[in-house]
């Protein structure tokens, strides 16, 4: 009998830790879906998932949690599609190539994990290192280490001598001959083997850098690195995986290969002009702009001795234009997704974006769409991620102030909730 009620008891608390719920009381609140502003909500979690979303200011029961945010603006986790955990810009950064072991490398990328997500960004897009990034995927999801909710790219695919080759510029016997283990293709069966290769590796999304790039130590920073062949191979191979393929791209004729050849978004596109916009469209492209890494590499490069001669003048060339060739591209329809490429410059700092976005002439609502709803779509989550609505994952975060009235608000996250849990709460 006394074993009985025992077992009664325990089965009501267990109820009870069950029943539990959090009421985040929203002084205002971004329907993402419609780019709105919302006034008086209350959203009701359980667990991991948003379960209601009320109107008006609702009290929560005896057991369950109220949460006062009738100050702040709440939205949905904000998703950043093109960052690079494993790095931070710096004077010293084209040497940590020989310096740093695989795991300095990652104990510096669980601070710039940490950095974003208390940002407010609850996911993020990986695009690319050395396969560190999927080390750490798996210890922010074992609740090993504190961070955003990780896809990465794992390696991301070049060409011999393209950007993201990694032996690049090495002297002779270091630079070897990397191949599609590395992430480094020539031709469509290469291409093939690149993207099972990054399949066996854990990557979530597949990347390529189809023009040359800044960072790189390479002469061009935007002639066409991939063959259309090779684009179509690589796309092909990640559709029979699920992968869908970013391509980072400065120039117009890596953009029309990339976009014909079926990728999901154009990183950068700083030279995207008229006749690219329609094919953006006609194929439903994502352009995912990164106006701060551009803007912020141009102003280190003005640092004598912050890059090697060869970064500094593609630096100044091609970043100062990427942030004009969003406000044509916003205003031209292509799609938006917010990127920011954060690692070109410090993490954290990623919602300065917001402000050039803005800048350039999208409506800060329309901003936070773009990294919220458009971003869960680019990323083919919309049914769990991007929105604040019953059974999605409760990734919630908190601004002090209004966006609508000063941007620089999304500069001061109070609040931050992943997977129902909250990191931070500094209102
Ligand atoms: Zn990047």
């Amino acid at each position: 009998m006394r074993k009985f009620f025992l077992l009664v008891f325990l089965a009501c608390i267990q109820l009870s830790i069950a029943a539990q719920k959090t009421f985040i009381q929203c002084g205002k609140l971004v329907d993402a879906k419609t780019a709105k502003l919302l006034s008086s909500k209350t959203i009701v979690i359980e667990g991991n998932k948003i379960v209601e979303v009320l109107d008006g200011y609702v009290n929560a029961g005896a057991n369950d949690k109220t949460i006062d945010l009738k100050n702040s603006t709440v939205m949905p986790g904000l998703m950043d599609m093109h960052v690079h955990l494993e790095q931070e810009t710096s004077p010293t950064r084209y040497m940590e190539g020989f310096t740093m072991n695989d795991a300095d490398v990652a104990y510096s990328a669980i601070r710039f994990a940490e950095r974003n997500l208390m940002a407010g960004f609850t996911s993020v897009r990986d695009l690319g290192g050395s396969g560190v990034n999927i080390a750490l995927r798996k210890a922010i999801q074992k609740g090993y280490v504190v961070g955003p909710r990780i896809y990465t790219a794992g390696k991301s695919i070049a060409t011999t001598g393209g950007h993201a080759d990694p032996t690049n510029n090495y002297r002779k016997d270091l630079m070897g001959d990397p191949g599609p283990k590395e992430g480094v293709i020539n031709g469509p069966e290469d291409a093939y083997k690149a993207v099972r290769q990054r399949y066996k590796d854990g990557s979530d999304v597949i990347k390529i850098t189809a023009s040359g790039g800044v960072l790189s130590m390479s002469a061009n920073g935007e002639n066409p690195q991939f063959t259309e062949e090779e684009v179509k191979a690589i796309v092909s191979a990640a559709k029979d995986y699920g992968f869908k393929v970013a391509a980072h791209c400065h120039g117009v004729e890596a953009m029309r290969r990339a976009i014909r050849g079926g990728v999901s978004s154009i990183e950068h596109g700083t030279m995207m002009d008229e006749s690219v916009f329609p094919l953006m469209k006609e194929y439903g492209t994502y352009l995912v702009p990164t106006i701060i890494a551009g803007r912020s590499s141009a102003d280190s490069a003005k640092i004598p001795g912050y890059y090697p001669a060869m970064v500094t003048k593609k630096a100044l060339e091609i970043g100062p234009k990427v942030q004009a060739t969003f406000g044509k591209a916003y205003k031209a329809g292509v799609k938006i997704a917010f990127g920011t490429d954060a690692g070109v410059f410090s993490h954290g700092k990623n919602w300065i974006e917001f402000v050039y976005m803005t800048e350039a002439g999208m409506p800060i609502l329309e901003a936070i769409q773009s990294a919220t709803w458009n971003a869960a779509d680019l990323m083919g989550t919309q049914n769990i991620l991007g929105s604040i609505e019953p059974n999605k994952l409760a990734d919630i975060i908190a601004v002090n102030g209004d966006p609508t009235k000063d941007v620089k608000v999304m500069g001061q996250v109070n609040f931050v909730m992943k997977d129902g849990v909250v990191y931070k709460s500094s209102k």
